[in-house]
């Protein structure tokens, strides 16, 4: 399960940016999960949850932000939302389209505690 990887990896940038800050802790963490990364987000919050249980980042809440596949046609310019089965061709033009949006896998933002 590669989620476990990737959740580590989320952990690890939010607390390096935490140290970087003198944060005290981290209250959320916000990624983008774009539906062509590959990444199931239910899978990432559970794989979250298990890496965080019993570290300071247990009570760090992950916020989950899904970005479906936007594409447009290089040709017409014209911009098509696949549906669930991600053909992504032109329907006018039968061009193979750019996908614009929808590989997102980034954290966003951090929500940290002040040192006291
Ligand atoms: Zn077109």
């Amino acid at each position: 399960m590669h989620e476990t990887g990737i959740a580590a990896e989320i952990l690890d940038i939010a607390e390096r940016e935490a140290a970087r800050r003198g944060a005290a802790s981290i209250a959320a963490i916000s990624i983008q999960v774009g539906d062509l990364s590959g990444v199931v987000a239910e899978a990432l919050e559970f794989a979250f949850e298990a890496l965080a249980a019993g570290t300071p980042a247990a009570g760090t809440r992950l916020n989950i932000q899904k970005i479906p596949v936007r594409a447009r046609c290089p040709h017409c310019r014209s911009e098509v939302l696949p549906g669930h089965d991600l053909v992504l061709w032109c329907p006018d033009c039968g061009l193979p389209l750019d996908v614009i949006a929808g590989r997102e896998l980034q954290v966003q933002s951090l929500e940290l505690v002040e040192a006291q």
